[in-house]
């Protein structure tokens, strides 16, 4: 997994190690503070410290 901004709506995204699955049910709105966003400091969703991957 990238960055947040690229999940898109319905895509699951699972962990390798432990089997959890995570669908995106709404994308990211791509903003956060002023001047910032997912683009630019992309974010880290892992789990059992890894990254979740997309499933195929
Ligand atoms: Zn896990």
């Amino acid at each position: 997994m990238s960055k947040c901004s690229d999940m898109k709506l319905g895509e699951v995204y699972i962990c390798e190690d432990c089997g959890l699955e995570l669908e995106v049910v709404k994308e990211c709105g791509n903003e956060m503070t002023e001047g910032t966003t997912c683009e630019s400091q992309p974010c880290t969703l892992a789990c059992c410290n890894k990254e979740l991957v997309k499933k195929s």
